[in-house]
């Protein structure tokens, strides 16, 4: 990426920055790839001015579950494709899975990722490497060359470790190592072949279940063994009531666990899908019912679900036009994360815009230990999201940057949406037009 060489004065503004319990007016002068001065009455002759009258100064969003699909499926999506998705969503920075096709596995993969990313990537891309070798619960992976090469935390999202025993080694190493460790928690002998939430729906259409105590004998039995080895551990895409009430609980017992909620889990349940068999709403874990819906927004409003993420998956249009119980699991979500967040959370006021902005780049930075991000505090990274609360617009999977359009929300109609997205200060979105060059 190339770091701008003006200054960009955002003028005018509301500044939220939730580390330091800012909401104030004021405006944010970046230079030289970090905040300068958050204050009032800023100015400087040099710099280029962003009128931000009536829009939201944020922290850069930090989106940590995306699968970018690079190396070895870039018929899917891009570290170019998917960086640029995020920058029109108000994503600064993003947080890779491991389940490409080539496994980001090993440090060569690592520092592939890396190196694309800083070449070409809009955004700033930190790479999740695998925990396991080939993602495969047989033997770990090497997790010192993961750490030398720059991953940030360890997962084998996509899969869960199958075997607690390895889980528990794994754990202990990784603490060792200093690194994260997030669970995918699926009880795969419960799971199965399913491809649909159990329930009528399911036995109507004959499609095998995916009953909800696969993720939940997953997400307790994940809690346990990391609080045996008394290490952090993040959980991916929390969507049962039974597996927010496992994160409550170990959150009672002061276990260090953090968790993460998707807008399709809060946006979604069974009986909203106007076609319940569209593959675009094939996920895992899947679309649930109500009471599982109701629950997940009641984590994020008491703070049990502490993250905001969008699980970002896309899939080529033809994997997704196979029949239900043959295309793949996943939808998109960096260009619709934010919107529906706002819509859906903030507008029937579950949680604050101040609230939300934690949800989506203060406790996410902090969580996966990134530096100077997360926040605007003056030499942070000049990383900011520029928000347009009042903004109308209607989701249309054409516009997306993208290549998936594998979602469940086009012409879903939201309000709010990311002005500007500005990266190591420079503004690389524009009202939903990406600058490049
Ligand atoms: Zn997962």
């Amino acid at each position: 990426m190339n770091r701008s060489a003006r200054p960009l004065l955002l003028k005018g503004g509301t500044v939220v920055d939730p580390a330091r319990g800012l909401f104030a007016k004021a405006d944010v002068l970046l230079r030289d790839g970090v905040v300068a001065a958050v204050e009032r009455g800023l100015a400087l002759t040099t710099a280029e001015v962003i009128d931000c009258r009536g829009l939201f100064v944020v922290p850069g969003l930090v989106d940590m579950h995306v699968h970018l699909r690079e190396p070895g499926l870039e018929d899917k999506e891009t570290i170019v494709s998917g960086t640029r998705a995020a920058a029109r969503g108000g994503f600064t920075s993003i947080a890779c899975k491991a389940n490409t096709g080539q496994f980001v596995d090993n440090e060569a993969a690592v520092e592939y990722v890396r190196a694309i990313a800083e070449l070409r990537g809009l955004v700033n891309v930190f790479p999740i490497a695998a925990l396991t070798a080939g993602l495969a619960s047989e033997g770990l992976a090497p997790l010192h060359e993961l750490r030398e090469a720059g991953a940030v935390a360890l997962s084998d999202d996509g899969h869960p470790v199958r075997r607690a025993g390895l889980l528990l080694n794994a754990l202990k190493y990784a603490r060792d190592v200093g690194f994260l460790v997030i669970s995918h928690a699926e009880d795969t002998a419960l799971s199965g072949e399913g491809v649909f939430s159990a329930g009528p729906w399911s036995t109507a259409a004959g499609l095998e279940p995916i009953h909800a105590e696969a993720e939940e004998v997953g997400t307790a039995r994940d809690i346990l063994v990391a609080a045996r080895a008394d290490v952090p551990l993040h959980v991916d895409h929390v969507s049962t009531a039974r597996s927010v009430e496992s994160v409550r609980d170990a959150k009672r017992r002061d276990f260090d666990v953090s968790a993460e909620a998707t807008p399709h889990h809060f946006c979604l349940d069974q009986s909203m899908l106007e076609s319940p068999f569209d593959p675009n709403t094939k996920v895992n874990p899947p679309i649930r019912g109500a009471a599982d819906r109701k629950a997940v927004i009641a984590g994020l409003r008491d703070g049990t679900l502490e993250i905001i993420a969008s699980d970002h998956a896309p899939h080529t249009e033809a994997e997704k036009s196979q029949p239900y119980q043959h295309a793949p699991f996943g939808i998109v979500g960096l260009e619709t994360t934010l919107g529906l967040t706002l819509t859906h959370l903030v507008e029937p006021g579950h949680l604050s815009f101040g609230e939300a902005v934690e949800k989506l780049s203060t406790n996410p930075a902090r969580r996966l230990g990134l530096a100077g991000r997360g926040t605007l505090f003056p030499g942070s990274a000049a990383d900011v999201t520029v928000v347009d609360r009042t903004r109308r617009w209607t989701v249309d999977p054409k516009s997306f940057a993208s290549k998936g359009v594998n979602t469940p929300f086009s012409g879903w109609k939201l309000v709010g949406r990311a002005a500007c997205t500005i990266v190591g200060g420079r503004l690389v979105m524009a009202d939903g037009e990406l600058v490049e060059g």
